[in-house]
C-alpha cells in the first residue's frame, strides 16, 4: 500500500480507444471506492542496440507495483520494432495467458451457458520469432517448444483449476503432427498431471477441440485448457466469438512477478475517439485484477454492477446494438453500485 492507504497499480492506457475504455474503468472503480491508486506509465518503444525497449522508468514502476492494466497498443507495420505487447511479454517473462470467456445476459448468441478458461502459453512456440530463408522461395519457422516454459504454464494451469475449482485440465495439442514439439508439452503435463492428484487430467486434438466447441461449448464449462502458444491465440479468439465478440473478453498475462492485465481485443482505429468504445473487456480484465491482488469483494460487487447493465439492455455501447456512448454506460454501471 502506498502512503494513503491504497494499493499502487501501474496503468498504460494504450492507443486508440485505450484513452477512453480506461477512464470508464477509472470511473468505475472511483465510485466503488476501490482502494487504488493509478500510476500512469508511458510504453512509447526505444530502440536499445537494436531491440525494442520500454522506458526504464515504466519497467521500475510495473516491477514496483507487481500489477499493470494495460490498454490495447497499436503495432505499427513496419516501422523496424517488434510488438510491444511481445516486448512487455517478454520484458516481464509473463509465461501464461489466461482468457475466460463467459456469456453474457443481455447479449444474445447461439449459446447462452459458455464458460470456458483458457490458458495460452505466452513465450515461445510459434512465437519465437525465429524465421529465415533457406534458399530463394524456401523459408523456415521454427516453433520452440522447452520443457521449462512448458512446465511453468502447465503447472499454473492445474494451480488455477484448483484455484477456481474447475475438475479437469485438458492440454489441446497436435502431438500427432508435431511430435516432437507438442509432443515434449504433452510429455510434460502428463509428469505435472502426477503432483496434481486431485485434478483430472486428459489431452485432446486441437482439430477436434475447434469441431466440439462450435457444436457444444457447454462440456467445456468444468475444464481449464492449455495450450502452446498459436493454438491459444486461434482457439481464444473463438471462444469470444461464442460469447459476442472482442468488446467482452478480459485476459490476464501472469509471470512469477508481474502480472498485467489486459483487454483480447486491439486499439480500434475505426471507432478512436468518437466515444463509441465499449469498455466491458477492459473492465472485465481489472477484474480479473482485483481477484488477482485479494481484493475480490470489490471484483464481486462492480461485477455484478457491469453484468447488471449489460442484462438490462439499456445502456449498450454499437457493438452490442446499443446507442450509448462510453460514459454512459459506465454511468449506468456506477449508478447501480
Ligand atoms: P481491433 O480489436 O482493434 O478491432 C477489430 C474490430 O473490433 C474493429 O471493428 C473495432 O472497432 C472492434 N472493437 C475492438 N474493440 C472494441 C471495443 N472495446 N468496443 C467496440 N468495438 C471494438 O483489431 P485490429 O483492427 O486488427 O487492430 C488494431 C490495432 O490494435 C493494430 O495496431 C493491432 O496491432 C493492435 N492490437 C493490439 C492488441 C493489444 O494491445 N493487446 C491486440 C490486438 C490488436
Amino acid at each position: 500500500k502506498d502512503a494513503s492507504g491504497n494499493f499502487p497499480v501501474s496503468i498504460i492506457e494504450g492507443d486508440g480507444i485505450g484513452p477512453e475504455i480506461s477512464q470508464a474503468v477509472k470511473d468505475i472503480f472511483k465510485a466503488a471506492g476501490t482502494p487504488i491508486s493509478w500510476e500512469p506509465v508511458d510504453v512509447t518503444p526505444t530502440l536499445v542496440n537494436g531491440k525494442t525497449s520500454i522506458p526504464a522508468d515504466t519497467i521500475e514502476s510495473i516491477q514496483r507495483n507487481k500489477v499493470a492494466l494495460k490498454g490495447p497498443l497499436a503495432t505499427p507495420v513496419g516501422k523496424g520494432h517488434v510488438s510491444l505487447n511481445l516486448t512487455l511479454r517478454r520484458t516481464f517473462n509473463l509465461f501464461a495467458n489466461l482468457r475466460p470467456c463467459r456469456s453474457v445476459a443481455g447479449y444474445k448468441t447461439p449459446y447462452d451457458n459458455v464458460d470456458t478458461v483458457l490458458i495460452r502459453e505466452n513465450t515461445e512456440g510459434e512465437y519465437s520469432g525465429i524465421e529465415h530463408v533457406v534458399v530463394d522461395g524456401v523459408v523456415q519457422s521454427i516453433k520452440l517448444i522447452t520443457r521449462e516454459a512448458s512446465e511453468r504454464v502447465l503447472r499454473f494451469a492445474f494451480q488455477q483449476a484448483e484455484e477456481i475449482g474447475r475438475k479437469k485440465v485438458r492440454v489441446v495439442h497436435k502431438a500427432t503432427i508435431m511430435k516432437m514439439s507438442d509432443g515434449l508439452f504433452l510429455k510434460v503435463a502428463r509428469d505435472v498431471a502426477k503432483d496434481y492428484p486431485n485434478i483430472e487430467f486428459d489431452a485432446e486434438l486441437l482439430d477436434n477441440t475447434c469441431l466440439k466447441m462450435v457444436t457444444d461449448p457447454v462440456p467445456y464449462n468444468d475444464k481449464v485448457l492449455v495450450m502452446p502458444n498459436l493454438y491459444g491465440d486461434i482457439l481464444s479468439d473463438m471462444c469470444a466469438g461464442l460469447i459476442g465478440g472482442l468488446g467482452l473478453t478480459p485476459s490476464g498475462n501472469i509471470g512469477d512477478e508481474c502480472s498485467i492485465f489486459e483487454a483480447v481485443h486491439g486499439s480500434a482505429p475505426d471507432i478512436a475517439g468518437k466515444g463509441l468504445a465499449n469498455p466491458t473487456a477492459l473492465l472485465l480484465s481489472s477484474m480479473m485484477m482485483l481477484r488477482h491482488m485479494g481484493l475480490n469483494d470489490y471484483a464481486n460487487r462492480i461485477e455484478k454492477a457491469a453484468f447488471d447493465t449489460l442484462a438490462e439492455g439499456k445502456a449498450l455501447t454499437g457493438d452490442l446494438g446499443g446507442k450509448a456512448k462510453t460514459h454512459e454506460f459506465a454511468a449506468a454501471i456506477i449508478s447501480k453500485l
